[in-house]
């Protein structure tokens, strides 16, 4: 722990790389065209830091004067900005920030105060104040705790502060919850659960792709030697085996060389795996086509809706951008564009107001939101919140009793405990609290702390749902440019265009080759010796399981000489312990193989599917698109776990076809 009188300068030290943050938050800004006006930086006000931080900056000088009084402040900050103020002003200087570079007793006191002027504002989560804590390389501990209360679901923080727990504090117990907190901190946070949701749709995509195609591969591999074979043994000329693997070749390649990639491939070395696979094998190859349809169109198609989602939805982006407590001038532009009948916008713009100290704009906005969408929690409780601050008392109790009517919230029930200690009504504020209590007893807690000795006009704004924003980003159309340029990968050509054309393509040819499967007498490797037995080549040989030779030696051991019969036996078993050892290596290395030797066909395409997904979270371990500063090591930490869980279960599918194929 430090003194208390460096704190100041530590906050200085903050408060700067926020201001840092905030421009390069600008200068990475993209600003996409609107209807009807054009975003273009030339478009955009004057880029000083000022306009830039608008409406939530930090004035240059001068402006934080009437708050430097330590919590006496407080009280000014909150009735004298938000009753002076009229008319919308989106320039004006930002009441969290001013909280935030106030002195204060200590870091934790700065954090309460921040806290408590966020949330009032409908700031759960002040994810730039935190960033810019965690950026100091000595905050450490005190630093890593500071950004978890100033936004409790930013990833990053959350991981930073198990981090900070484990190499500081020792306590490694705290550090692992802490650092799986940090994975539930995605669901909770809508721009960490879009990255997060889309890298792992993006991974499961390409797994199912990649295992699918791999499951195929593995099982034609073993068949290949026998399907060249017999092509050569139906061709009128004799051919020497290399024509006929050549043969081979050239028809599986076909469709491939036709400019159809690999799903061409696949339609090749699938049909060698109907022909002579197993009932249960053609099961499985069918299983792992339909693998390769969902993932290159369902999945791909969701993994571009969320991943593309945000970017495509400019004023989505800056509403949320205003739920975090960090405004740019050019998203108050875009939110203003969006016109009336984008709710989320005047939303957005009412919550500004509001936080702006334009209570009465503020008003109005919410009060025709109530209009045109009735039935709006969070737009309820806001208003009730505007409307009490306002003093209408009577109008803010009846909303918040409108808004408990549609969902019992502990936070709405906390506000209205709130208004009835306003209007001295002793009775019904206990109720209502004890009520708030028994939904979440910690939040209230936590809400009892933040407001201290000082509970005058603490009221908590909601923030925008993160269900809202999904359902309004997430268009499955959108995601279609993106599904067909990842497929381009795979399936540049004709089967590319169309699940239902692949599909059909692929029925025709497993219906082809179950035919001409079951009318052929294929050839096979000897069970004992590996030689190879073929029907046309060999006719002696009846329908059984071993060669000519080795049908001599075990069952007429009386035709061969006993020197030489126990000779032969032993050079095969020999053999056999040579091969279990080879495979046992191929199991381990080839994904899939484990499954094709110990004849488990589930085996095989669970287990390819398992590898790719494992070689996918180490492949794209930081994501399938650059973290957008939400993530941090939490996103890492993730992949992480996925690679380590695939692996486990990879293992588990290995090792028990291992132990299978020697219990056969
Ligand atoms: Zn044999
Ligand atoms: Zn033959």
């Amino acid at each position: 722990m430090t003194s208390g009188r460096q704190r100041p300068v530590r906050a200085g030290i903050w408060t700067v790389l926020w201001l840092v943050l905030a421009g390069m938050a600008v200068a990475n800004a993209q600003h996409a065209p609107l209807e009807g006006r054009s975003l273009d930086s030339e478009n955009l006000p004057p880029p000083d830091l000022v306009e830039r931080l608008a409406p939530d900056g930090l004035l240059p000088g001068g402006g934080i004067g009437p708050f430097v009084e330590g919590s006496q402040a407080w009280g000014a900050v909150n009735a004298g900005t938000d009753a002076s103020l009229s008319g919308p002003d989106w320039q004006g200087p930002g009441v969290i920030e001013r909280v935030w570079s106030m002195p204060a007793d200590s870091l934790d006191e700065r954090v309460r105060l921040t806290r408590r002027a966020s949330l009032e504002r409908g700031v759960w989560n002040l994810d730039s104040a935190a960033r810019a804590v965690l950026l100091d390389a000595n905050s450490g501990l005190e630093g890593a705790r500071a950004a978890v209360g100033l936004a409790p679901d930013l990833p990053a923080g959350r991981m930073a502060l198990a981090g900070a727990l484990w190499l500081e504090a020792g306590s490694i117990f705290s550090a692992v919850r802490e650092a799986f907190g940090s994975l539930g901190a995605f669901r909770r946070h809508i721009e960490g659960a879009l990255w997060m949701g889309g890298s792992l749709l993006f991974i499961f995509s390409v797994a199912l792709m990649a295992g699918g195609l791999l499951a195929i591969l593995v099982v034609a591999g073993f068949a290949a030697p026998h399907a060249a074979h017999d092509l050569g043994d139906l061709l009128p000329v004799q051919m020497p085996p290399f024509g006929r693997a050549a043969l081979l070749g050239v028809l599986v390649l076909l469709a491939m060389l036709l400019g159809e990639g690999l799903l061409g491939l696949a339609l090749g070395l699938f049909a060698i795996g109907v022909v002579y696979g197993t009932g249960r094998q053609r099961i499985m190859l069918t299983l792992a086509v339909g693998c390769i349809v969902v993932g290159a169109w369902p999945v791909a198609r969701y993994t571009g809706a969320v991943l593309e989602g945000l970017p495509r939805d400019p004023v989505a982006e800056s509403a949320l951008a205003a739920s975090r407590g960090f405004t740019l001038a050019s998203d108050i532009v875009r939110l203003e564009a969006a016109g009336p009948d984008d709710l989320l916008a005047r939303e957005a713009l009412a919550r500004l107001a509001r936080r702006q100290g334009n209570l009465g704009a503020s008003d109005a906005m919410y009060q025709k939101l109530i209009k045109d969408s009735p039935g709006d929690v969070v737009i309820m409780n806001n208003a009730a919140n505007v409307r009490l601050h306002l003093g209408h008392m009577e109008s803010a109790l009846d909303l918040y009793q409108r808004a408990l009517e549609i969902r019992e919230s502990p936070i709405v029930l906390y506000n209205l405990a709130q208004a009835y200690g306003r209007a001295f009504q002793v009775d019904n504020l206990t109720a209502t609290l004890a009520r708030a209590q028994r939904l979440d007893g910690d939040l209230v807690a936590d809400l009892t702390r933040l407001q201290g000795s000082q509970p005058e006009g603490f009221v908590v704004d909601l923030p925008l749902e993160n269900s809202t924003v999904w359902r309004r980003v997430i268009n499955l159309d959108a995601g279609e440019r993106f599904a067909s340029e990842l497929r381009a990968f795979i399936a540049p050509g004709l089967l590319g265009r169309s699940a239902i054309l692949t599909a059909i393509s692929f029925g025709v040819v497993l219906v082809g080759a179950w035919v001409i499967g079951n009318n052929l007498r294929a050839s096979r490797w000897c069970a004992r010796c590996g030689r190879r037995v073929c029907p046309r080549c060999d006719p002696k040989v009846s329908g059984g399981e071993l060669c000519d030779p080795c049908n001599h030696l075990f069952f007429q051991p009386d035709q061969t000489d006993r020197e030489l019969r126990l000779q032969r036996i032993e050079a095969l078993k020999e053999r056999e312990v040579r091969l279990n050892k080879i495979a046992v290596v191929m199991s381990v290395m080839v994904p899939g193989m484990a499954g094709v030797l110990s004849r488990r066909p589930v085996s095989t395409l669970v287990g390819a599917l398992l590898f790719a997904v494992l070689a996918g979270a180490v492949i794209w371990s930081d994501g399938a698109v650059p973290d957008p500063l939400i993530a941090g090591a939490a996103g890492s930490f993730a992949f992480a776990c996925l690679a380590t869980l695939a692996g486990l279960f990879y293992t588990i599918v290995v090792a028990t076809s291992l132990a299978a194929r020697r219990n056969q």
